[in-house]
């Protein structure tokens, strides 16, 4: 078993941050309104994410590290129109044949809660304990029986930027879940959770990516954007600061990026790679999200008319906005 599941791991977990990914897509799905992520030594040595959701029943606690155990439900057409998180029931046994596992959770239904520890996936010991609802899990030493995976991982600087830009990408898409994010001990933020958006933004990059954004707002059809764009002349060296996200899930979009170079090349000819936090809402049998999770690549089936809608809503945004 273990080595089978050692295999499969290598499919979902590539680095510390796909750890964190699919550790916060799990609290997410758990309903929680408050999330912590601890990460020492760039997630090699300590990965903990503590959430207030739903918690894991004690019987169900060694189900929850089977291969294909899942509790939520997909049926065909929800695996090609997925809006749901996770990846099927690998995640947390992947994670637990290639790392040291601890586990506190309880549900609203139990008096006391379980604290659990795994080693090679195998729950090894198992008690009660007092603890708030809510489900604590703490990956160390990851990839300790993988030699070659461990050897093939950056250096902590790199692993900690891949974690934080999935943090601050999960966060921002998700302004009413309140994140915590400590890095070696140090606080980094804690974005408040009550839906604003620029105080999401605020709380992540802080007063000189915020001071200058401008509120997009716009509608066409069935298709819905928001988000903030600067409006000052702006140089940078790439696109890191045009985040966007398409039905509440953060993805790559060269067709998303084209629309944004040509909604400023004519009011701002002068900026490159220009702030811009976008929001699009479309129907989701428009788009082709490819369903491997590590991929975010998406394909819009009218990727022109997308292209107009987004340069157009730039475009009349910059418009009306003092230059
Ligand atoms: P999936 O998310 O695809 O169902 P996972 O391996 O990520 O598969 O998780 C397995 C199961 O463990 C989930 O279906 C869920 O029931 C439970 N679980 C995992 N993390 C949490 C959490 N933070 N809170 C509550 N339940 C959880
Ligand atoms: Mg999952």
């Amino acid at each position: 078993k273990s080595v089978s599941n050692r295999i499969a791991a290598g499919e979902v977990v590539e680095r510390p941050a796909s750890v964190v990914k699919e550790l916060l897509e799990n609290s997410i799905d758990a309903n929680s309104s408050s999330i912590v992520i601890e990460i020492k030594e760039a997630g090699k040595s300590y990965i903990r994410i503590s959430d207030d959701g739903v918690g894991i029943k004690r019987e169900d606690l060694n189900l929850a590290f089977e291969r294909h155990a899942t509790s939520k439900i997909y049926s065909d057409e929800e695996i090609y129109d997925i809006k749901s998180l996770g990846f099927r029931g690998e995640a947390l046994a992947s994670i637990a044949s290639v790392s040291n596992i601890e586990i506190i959770t309880r549900t609203s239904e139990d008096e006391f809660g379980t604290k659990a520890e795994l080693m090679n996936g195998d729950i090894i010991r198992n008690s009660s304990i007092g603890c708030p609802n809510g489900t604590t899990i703490v990956v160390k030493d990851l990839f300790y029986n993988t030699p070659a995976r461990h050897k093939f991982l950056k250096s902590n600087s790199a692993e900690t930027n891949y974690i934080s830009t999935i943090v601050n990408n999960i966060a921002l898409s998700h302004p009413y879940i309140s994140f915590r994010y400590i890095i070696d001990n140090r606080n980094i933020f804690t974005t408040q959770g009550k839906g604003d958006l620029y105080s999401t933004i605020y709380t992540i990059y802080g007063r000189e990516v915020a001071k200058n954004l401008i509120e997009v707002n716009n509608e066409d059809g069935d298709m819905k954007l928001k988000g903030y764009i600067t409006n000052t002349s702006y140089t940078r060296g790439n696109r890191s600061l045009q985040i966007s996200f398409v039905n509440g899930r953060y993805v790559k979009s060269k067709v998303i990026s084209k629309a944004i170079d040509t909604g400023y090349k004519t009011l701002l000819p002068q900026n490159r790679f220009s702030i811009c936090f976008l929001y699009l809402e479309t129907p989701s049998n428009k788009v082709d999200v490819n369903i491997h999770p590590a991929k975010l690549q998406i394909r819009f089936r009218d990727e022109r008319r997308v292209m107009d809608f987004l340069t157009a809503s730039i475009k009349e945004k910059l418009l009306k906005s003092d230059l």
